[in-house]
């Protein structure tokens, strides 16, 4: 699905409608030395290490794909909710 570069809708900070600018959310890099990584691999150490189930079999074909919007007056950020696509393109 192709998805316009800008959109107008409500700015919370601006308390108006305004033009934002529109990109495909990505996670962040994760780095092994952070707390939540190190906690985690504290806890998934020894027997019986893994404390919740692994999901195996995959129900979805698709992944969630959410839209972040960064306001052109005051670059406030927003995230929209995530739409299942097979294929999602900024143009
Ligand atoms: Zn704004």
């Amino acid at each position: 699905m192709k998805i316009p570069k800008t959109l107008r809708t409500f700015c919370p900070k601006c308390k108006t409608h305004t033009e934002f600018s529109v990109s495909i959310y990505k996670a962040g890099k994760r780095h092994g030395a952070r707390w939540g990584e190190r906690r985690q691999a504290e806890r998934k150490k020894g027997y019986g290490g893994q404390k919740f189930p692994e999901q195996h079999n995959q129900a979805k074909v698709t992944k969630k794909t959410s839209l972040m919007l960064k306001c052109k007056e005051c670059s406030h950020s927003l995230q929209r909710k995530g739409i299942r696509l097979k294929k999602a393109e900024v143009a």
